[in-house]
């Protein structure tokens, strides 16, 4: 990002700031969320960039707001607001909402089907989030999932690999990654209790998402499991929340 940037940036951080209560109110429930002025800044900062709308008649408060941004940002904390650039809107439903899908397959059929999903990053376009789910689901991290989602399409389709820093080794990301992703598929398939949402199986950009919310909610668990994995995201996220 260029100068203007920076300079509307501290433009922001010099004219506004979060009030303590509303920021209490906002992450009191979410423990993984550092108390830090880092963490309030960049969460301004987000809030003064991107666009709330909500869907369906949903009356997105302050409080929502800033409790989306908080999370959005974790996983930006160390790399910065200009990896969500290219996009401008979250949209927040009050729950699930239904998407149609359409596929075309091998033999030329269209198929068609409706999903019911609790968030969705789209490329190049906004991120969708339940509200619902965003809220009360104490099984995911919807915000950090699709937000981990937009990191993925950084560099090009969601394939659960983002673009990866000078230094970082792509060999190593995608050993960890694919000896992780195999091992849980095998474990899903044969319907084992799994410690992450069988969920993260559908596809190596799924794992990248589901692992990365374990990552920052569950840090010290998720290094005792997938040890290697969790030394990559260190890398990449530049930081560790264990
Ligand atoms: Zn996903």
């Amino acid at each position: 990002m260029g100068w203007l940037t920076n300079w509307r940036r501290r433009r922001v951080l010099r004219k506004h700031r979060i009030d303590d209560a509303l920021w209490q109110q906002a992450t009191s429930r979410l423990r993984f969320i550092p108390q830090t002025p880092k963490m309030r800044q960049l969460s301004l900062l987000f809030l003064a960039e991107k666009q709330f709308v909500g869907a369906r008649e949903l009356e997105v408060t302050d409080a929502m707001r800033l409790s989306i941004a908080a999370q959005a940002c974790l996983p930006v904390l160390e790399l910065g607001l200009d990896w969500y650039a290219g996009f401008t809107g979250i949209v927040v439903y009050p729950g699930d909402f239904r998407v149609r899908r359409s596929e075309i397959d091998e033999h030329g059929v269209v198929h068609e089907w409706d999903d019911e999903l609790a968030g969705e990053a789209m490329p190049g376009g906004p991120v969708v989030l339940s509200w619902d789910a965003a809220a009360n689901d104490p099984e995911m991290n919807v915000v950090i999932h699709e937000f981990a989602h937009k990191l993925d399409m950084l560099s090009g389709a969601a394939d659960g690999v983002p673009p990866l820093h000078v230094g970082m080794s792509r060999a190593a990301w995608l050993k960890a990654f694919a000896d992780a992703y195999e091992g849980f598929c095998d474990a899903v398939e044969r319907q084992r209790e799994t410690w992450l949402d069988p969920y993260a199986a559908e596809h190596p950009s799924e794992f990248f998402a589901v692992i990365s919310e374990a990552f920052f909610k569950d840090p010290a668990e998720t290094r005792r499991r997938y040890p290697a994995v969790f030394d990559q995201l260190r890398l990449f996220y530049k930081q560790d929340p264990s």
